[in-house]
């Protein structure tokens, strides 16, 4: 059966899409820690991400790069913070936190509450910058 993830990237579910390739996609994460949280993901359905080969390790990071780049911008914060986890959804993800202290990586955190609106407006603010820096 597809993951919740899949059916994200093949549209059957909506999401706030941030970038998209031909071989991974960025979307808002639902329960951000903070504005401009994002996912990325490779089309490839894999539950672990180390069960991918190295080469699309690899190719996923370079991809996350380019979006953490736009939401660096997007959110100006010391840093975009990365990490996996995985055990909630079983297709290979990577956050992508924008953080001013570490204690914004903590996933026991409360979420925030975002409307709609809010979201779509985040994730069409990453996108401008990230179609920027790909002309
Ligand atoms: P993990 O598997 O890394 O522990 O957590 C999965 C992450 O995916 C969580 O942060 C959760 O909020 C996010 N998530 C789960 N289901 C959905 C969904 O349907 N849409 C979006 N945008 N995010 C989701």
């Amino acid at each position: 059966m597809a993951t919740i993830f899949s059916k994200i990237i093949a549209g059957e579910i909506p999401s706030y899409k941030v970038a998209e390739d031909d071989k991974f996609y960025a979307f808002l994460d639902i329960n951000p820690l903070v504005k401009g949280h994002t996912l990325v993901v490779p089309k490839k359905e894999v539950d672990y991400i180390f069960d991918l080969e190295d080469d699309e390790l690899a190719e996923m990071h370079v991809f996350a790069k380019s979006v953490a780049l736009a939401i660096q911008k997007a959110f100006p914060c010391k840093k975009v913070g990365e990490a996996v986890i995985g055990l909630e959804v079983p297709h290979a993800h990577i956050h992508l936190i924008p953080i001013q202290n570490e204690s914004d990586m903590l996933f026991s955190n409360p979420k925030l509450s975002l409307t709609s609106d809010e979201f779509s407006s985040i994730a069409q603010s990453i996108n401008k910058i990230w179609a920027d820096s790909k002309k």
